[in-house]
């Protein structure tokens, strides 16, 4: 191996693990927030995506965001679903937004019930954490936005602003930013980000 090629290989693997190369980054949360909320949902069948779920996610990947999803999955802990049927519900909402030129850049969820007091369950920070040293988030320049107060709570432990998205739930007082629409919530970042740049 030349020594150029060595080197490409080896920067490729520091900016994978997000060493040198950090990106500003949207967390989402899936149910809910990306799309309609089905209690315990477990069939493929049932995922409807938000209306304006490309047009949001479009905004924002033009403004260099970068994305990805931390979910809470207890289906699995309680023996709904197993993680195959969530990796495949999983599996098609990415190939969806895939279509529309989006690109997801990890999944993360917390299988466990609440009950077990995991690490990775949010509120608590663990998955975010996992983000930062796997896909080099850049914590205090990201976003969460959920439509659950564990959701927001999750991303105030980590940092990051917090966007609220919901029609029908109690505005949270820890949000930043509430919005029925993820267009809305997909303007503010816009904006938010920009005033911190100046
Ligand atoms: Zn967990």
């Amino acid at each position: 191996m030349s020594h150029s090629a060595k080197f490409m290989v080896e920067l490729l693997n520091l900016s994978n693990q997000g060493v040198y190369v950090k990106d500003r980054y949207v967390i989402f949360d899936r149910d809910g927030t990306l799309i309609d909320h089905v209690h315990h949902l477990v069939d493929p069948n049932l995922v409807a995506y938000k209306n304006d779920l490309i047009v949001a996610l479009t905004k924002l990947q033009e403004h260099g965001f970068k994305f990805g999803i931390i979910t809470n999955q207890s289906v699995i802990g309680r023996g709904l679903a197993s993680l195959e049927t969530v990796n495949e519900i999983n599996r098609q909402i990415l190939d969806y937004l895939r279509i529309h030129n989006i690109e997801m850049q990890f999944v993360l969820l917390c299988p466990h019930l609440e009950q077990i007091g995991c690490q990775c369950r949010k509120p608590n920070p663990g998955l975010g954490h996992v983000a930062e040293k796997s896909f080099g988030v850049m914590l205090p320049k990201s976003y969460v936005v959920g439509d659950q107060e564990s959701d927001l709570r999750f991303g105030k432990n980590l940092n990051c602003k917090v966007v609220q998205v919901h029609t029908e739930l109690q505005i949270s007082p820890l949000a930043d930013f509430f919005s029925g629409t993820l267009t809305g919530a997909a303007d503010w970042i816009i904006q938010d980000s920009k005033r911190e740049e100046v």
